[in-house]
């Protein structure tokens, strides 16, 4: 079938500030194996040069696709941007089927099918095997019903079928690398890079984060072929930059271990691999931390999260602000630099508690830092005990991490940023961290530090500039249960899938919560 897979234009701050732009690792794993299933199969990635919807509209129409599927790495804020370009499409495009993929979507299929009759399907979970399944089902006008892993409208309800099984052998799928021109995509100061995935899933409880719901169980791809693959993307196209999507990519140290020494053995001199990893893998890898760095790996992100012990007890991260410490400090020693993620506003913060936020992070002493603001998603456990907190963000496409969105009751937004923004400055611009920036022995190192400078001032100019002249934040918001309903957590989901499971019959369809109208 002639399939067009669409990866959508998005407003965020990581999609439009570093004006460089990574290839949309989802969209190519899933043209690979429809490529590999004998399927005519082309991407348009809107998020290169920020193509207008009308323009990209007029690219797909003319492509003239049987099948259309989009998705974005950033899902919930991405939503309506993708609902405003299907609803353009629909009606010059009467008979393409629309399939919608990614997080968001799996998790709020019955909304979206409700309130966007122009979508077809929904693919919930991961989507390798089931995009296959679906199109040989299109194509042979088989039974849609027997497809796991999807939902779609019939007859007047919304069938959602049973879950999609895990897929165990990440090898088993190959990314379509070839439906890029690897010549448009860079990333961290003009190099050549890719986005690659050697694990899916985490096998930790942080209560605010779905990826062990999404991904079930931690699994990993074998380091040998991993390390190939990274290896014919450097010689054969010149990748230089490896971004790794994993989550938790450092869990089974034996696997990491091997991973490192297939990069090594494949001697791929000047790549660098940047990624995220707890600090507490950090701290008990210590003694093989030269090993990472002789692979390539040269910056990790730290989800530190919160210098609070008590409120990372609450969001059950599992970590210990000692072992975060410890990760930044092996790391130094190591010349691997630390990037730390910071979520300012997980509580009803006062100044006292940014106060201490502030002396942790300059003890903590990372080479590079940023703030986050809490974005609960319903299929998060957090997102219960949030419930009653008051949104204050209506606009759906500002909820990246990176725009306040829950009120805090001791404080106004105002002064929640002006605190976010102090302890992001002062950290960065600590005469120790600036003389590390612009005088570190190591070349690469201070490359990487400079880079993150630049971005940071115009990510920092750009936020206080949206804050006051673009967004629009309300006083008196809905809770955020009645934002995005009923808290629908991970765990429960098998649960519901198994009845519908039994019945296979369409379910009404919920009356329409539309997400423009919420804005
Ligand atoms: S925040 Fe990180 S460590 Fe915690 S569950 Fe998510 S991926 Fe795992």
């Amino acid at each position: 079938m002639r399939i067009l897979i669409v990866n959508p234009p998005h407003p965020s701050i990581g999609s439009r500030i570093p004006k460089e732009q990574l290839p949309p690792l989802g969209l190519l794993s899933i043209g690979g194996p429809l490529i590999d299933a004998g399927h005519d199969v082309a991407l348009i990635d809107g998020e290169l040069g920020n193509v207008p919807l009308d323009v990209l509209a007029d690219r797909i129409v003319a492509f003239a696709p049987e099948i259309l599927m989009l998705g974005h790495s950033g899902s919930t804020s991405a939503h309506p941007i993708v609902a405003e370009l299907t609803q353009n499409l629909r009606p010059r495009l009467p008979d393409v089927v629309i399939v919608y993929g990614g997080v968001f979507p799996t998790y709020h299929y019955r909304e979206i099918l409700a309130a966007e009759p122009q979508i077809d399907v929904c693919v919930r979970g991961e989507a390798e095997a089931t995009v296959t399944r679906l199109v040989d089902a299109i194509e042979n006008g088989k039974d849609l019903g027997f497809v796991d892993g999807i939902a779609f409208r019939q007859r007047g309800g919304i069938v959602e079928t049973s879950p999609a099984a895990m897929i165990e052998d990440l090898d088993a799928y190959r990314v379509g690398w070839e439906l890029i021109d690897h010549k448009n995509y860079s990333y961290y100061g003009g190099m050549c890079a890719v986005v690659m995935q050697f694990s899916r899933g985490c096998p930790h409880l942080c209560n605010y984060c779905g990826q062990r719901g999404f991904w079930a169980r931690w699994r990993h791809r074998d380091p040998v072929k991993f390390a190939k693959e990274i290896a014919y993307l450097h010689r054969t196209h010149g990748v230089m930059l490896f971004n790794l999507a994993d989550e938790n990519p450092t869990v089974n140290r034996a696997a990491w271990i091997k991973l490192c020494e297939a990069l090594i053995a494949e001697d791929l001199n000047g790549i660098k691999i940047i990624g995220s990893t707890r600090a507490d893998d950090i701290v008990r890898d210590a003694d093989i931390l030269h090993l990472y760095r002789k692979a390539g790996f040269e910056r990790f992100l730290l989800g530190i999260e919160n210098t609070d012990e008590a409120t990372l007890r609450k969001i059950k991260k599992g970590g210990a602000t000692k072992t975060d410490r410890e990760a930044i400090r092996v790391m130094r020693e190591n010349g691997i630099l630390s990037l730390a993620t910071w979520v300012g506003d997980f509580e009803d913060v006062r100044d006292r508690d940014f106060w201490r936020s502030f002396r942790q992070l300059i003890s903590y002493d990372p080479d590079q830092i940023t703030a986050l603001y809490v974005t609960p998603h319903r299929w998060t456990g957090y997102f219960r005990q949030a419930v009653d907190r008051k949104v204050i963000q209506l606009d759906q496409r500002r909820w990246d991490y990176k725009h306040q969105v829950l009120a805090t009751r001791n404080m106004a937004p105002w002064r929640v940023i002006l605190w976010v923004k102090l302890i992001e400055i002062t950290v960065q611009l600590r005469p120790k961290a600036l003389r590390r920036t612009f005088f570190h022995p190591d070349r690469r190192l201070r490359h990487g530090m400079r880079w993150y400078a630049r971005m940071g001032r115009r990510v920092w100019l750009h936020e206080w500039r949206t804050f006051f002249f673009r967004d629009r934040r309300v006083k008196d918001g809905p809770t955020l249960k009645a934002f995005w309903d009923e808290p629908q957590d991970h765990d429960e989901i098998p649960l519901r899938i198994v009845r519908r499971r039994e019945r296979r019959e369409p379910v009404p369809v919920p009356s329409p919560v539309s997400t423009r109208e919420k804005e």
